[in-house]
């Protein structure tokens, strides 16, 4: 074996690898140059997802002409000096690499002047100067970047399609817009404007253009600031949730960071207001003293790690839990638009008297509605199946002791008479095994959720024509998805037709659809083909029943007549699994008349 120094040409293009990942990359490095030198509007432009051409055009600072040759060079750099520096990054770049590896494996053009005097262009083919000559004198920096690749064949094998590498570039494009709202983005493909934003400074509009106006409007702002952090943002109202972590965006200090601990003090903060699975719509931007927080950890700056970081992560906890103590948490209903989420009408008549105020106003009753009342006044029953390995221990204990008694030997649980009701929440029973405790809300969701379990498992993919067909609006990368998976949609019976600036409507859906919840199952649909690249129709019936259960079931504080109690214990008798929600909570506690005994010694 002999040992031989590398070329710089070949030790550049090995580290150009570690950068320069795919056109997303390249469009990452550029922007965040034009963002680091303070530019205050910067043009994308790109060909064929970047692998044929892109251009970042900017309004920043510049280079003399001396220093554009130098930022080729490898480990060149402006933004440090010494290591003392490391610790103190203000800037998102600060490795001098990023234009020493792009030209290395690209044919590249640079024109960039300080606003005096005349401007440098220069040329370069795989990392070497070819021409250079004199620009005019516009202040800011241009580099074009073509035939990325060119020199690494290799490489260009692990491009995906156009639009798996697009869908790269506008999901960056938008965490960049989102950390810095006060430049002014614009991006082109083809010639054709995908994605801009106003640089107005105001975050509420970037996240209207990146998610759209229905997301923004049920954002709410939070802000807070300690000593040590400053914190600003957005974070959506329980009601909007996304099937993964991709809507929660952290950024500290300028740069869009990806931090698992982080992401998981937020959902903590949102704590029992989001659906189990179900993750939130965040923006949140924080501030804090360059010192406190490393950068120098991952090869794309994407990871960091914090040195106050039990603080900041209880901060944001608290930070959310407080937010929406303060904010009211019912979804607001449009009138105007009835087909949007109808909450369901309670079966039950509450005691009026006692009743807290009902969200009624935004309950107009619709066929699916009437579906489960009719279901309620036929009486008729769902089947019953005993899934006993979905049975805890303890569970096992209450079913084994009630089956051998004088029961039907289709219900698991003996029928229970109703003696009162705690805190207008919990329902007190009891029959000759001893004394239950049953928690009304759960027990009207499971109720609820077998019902529409086996109404949605039972249908067809038959489709249904709309008479007004639907409109979504949805975001540059959701809208990129649909174009790319047109087949998996049209496989689940969902047919998208463009209509312009991210929009699109359908004529159609499948006729298992529930009424009034077409839109959460449409956007379920594309979350998944997101996270997973296909629709699972299974589940997402799932949680459309979970969904349909847990809206409009009676919550706690809410005073029960004597025949509602009991009406509602029979229900709950007659489910296939009585004794937990669909959530996995517990509907019943059951203290056995032995038990009861023991606690007062009345046996030993
Ligand atoms: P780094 O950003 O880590 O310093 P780069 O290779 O990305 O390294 O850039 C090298 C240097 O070139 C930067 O430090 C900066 O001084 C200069 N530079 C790059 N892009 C621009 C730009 N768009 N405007 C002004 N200066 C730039
Ligand atoms: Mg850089």
């Amino acid at each position: 074996m002999k040992i031989f120094q590398m070329s710089d040409a070949l030790a550049n293009k090995i580290a150009a690898g570690e950068v320069v990942e795919r056109p997303s990359s390249v469009v990452k490095e550029l922007v965040e140059n034009s963002i680091d030198a303070n530019s205050t509007w910067v043009k994308i432009d790109i060909e064929e997802a970047g692998l044929q051409k892109i251009k970042v055009t900017d309004d920043g600072d510049g280079m003399s002409e001396s220093d554009s040759l130098k930022s080729f060079l490898p480990h060149a750099t402006s933004k440090i000096k010494n290591e003392t520096d490391l610790f103190h990054i203000k800037t998102l770049g600060f490795r001098g690499e990023a234009l020493a590896s792009i030209s290395a494996v690209s044919k590249l053009k640079i024109k960039t002047s300080e606003g005096v005097n005349s401007g440098t262009w220069i040329e370069l083919e795989g990392g070497k100067i070819i021409k250079q000559s004199k620009s005019d004198a516009r202040k800011g920096t241009e580099i074009l970047v073509e035939d990325l690749f060119f020199n690494t064949p290799a490489r260009l094998k692990y491009m995906k399609t156009i639009h798996t590498e697009l869908g790269h570039i506008t999901d960056l494009m938008n965490r960049l817009a989102l950390s810095h709202p006060a430049i002014r983005f614009e991006l082109t493909h083809n010639g054709k404007e995908l994605f801009k934003t106003a640089g107005t400074n105001e975050l509420l509009q970037v996240i209207s253009q990146v998610y759209g106006m229905n997301i923004a409007k049920k954002m709410v702002p939070v802000n807070k600031g300690t000593l040590d952090f400053q914190i600003n943002g957005y974070i959506a109202k329980p009601e909007i949730t996304r099937a993964s972590r991709g809507y929660i965006s952290t950024i500290i200090n300028g740069r869009f960071i990806k931090s698992i601990p982080l992401s998981q003090a937020i959902i903590r903060g949102y704590h029992t207001l989001l659906p189990i699975g179900r993750m939130p719509v965040v923006v949140l931007s924080i501030e804090m003293d360059p010192i406190l927080v490393d950068v120098n950890v991952h090869p794309t700056k994407l990871e960091v790690r914090f040195s106050k970081e039990r603080e900041l992560f209880q901060l944001i906890e608290e930070l959310i839990r407080q937010t929406f103590r303060h904010t009211t948490l019912i979804p607001e209903m449009e009138q105007t638009e009835p087909k949007k989420r109808q909450s369901f009408q309670p079966s039950i008549e509450f005691n009026e008297a006692k009743q807290e105020k009902p969200e009624s106003h935004f309950q107009p009753k619709t066929t699916q509605v009437q579906g489960f009342e009719a279901y309620q006044k036929n009486e008729k029953q769902p089947e019953l199946q005993v899934n006993e390995e979905k049975l805890s221990t303890a569970q096992k204990v209450v079913t084994d002791e009630i089956d051998t008694q004088t029961t039907s030997t289709q219900n698991r649980v003996a029928i229970m008479y109703p003696i009162g009701q705690l805190h207008g929440t919990y329902l007190m029973a009891q029959n000759e095994n001893g004394l239950y405790m049953i928690d009304q809300h759960a027990a009207q969701e499971r109720v609820k959720y077998e019902f529409f379990r086996d109404k949605l498992g039972n249908s067809e993919n038959t489709l249904q024509e709309l008479l007004m067909p639907m409109t979504f609006e949805f975001s540059k990368q959701e809208s990129i998805f649909i174009d790319q998976y047109v087949e998996e949609f049209q496989k689940v019976g969902l047919f998208f037709e463009e209509f312009g600036n991210q929009t699109y409507i359908i004529r159609s859906h499948p006729t298992w659809f529930p009424v009034g919840y077409e839109e959460e199952v449409v956007r379920e649909m594309v979350d998944q083909i997101m996270a997973n690249e296909k629709v699972n129709i299974e589940s997402i019936r799932e949680e459309a029943a979970i969904m349909m259960s847990c809206k409009g079931s009676i919550k706690a504080n809410h005073y029960l007549n004597e025949k509602d109690m009991f009406r509602l214990l029979e229900d709950l008798r007659n489910t296939t699994d009585p004794f937990t929600c669909p959530h996995g909570r517990p509907i019943i506690v059951h203290f056995s008349s032995y038990e009861l005994e023991k606690m007062f010694k009345r046996v030993m």
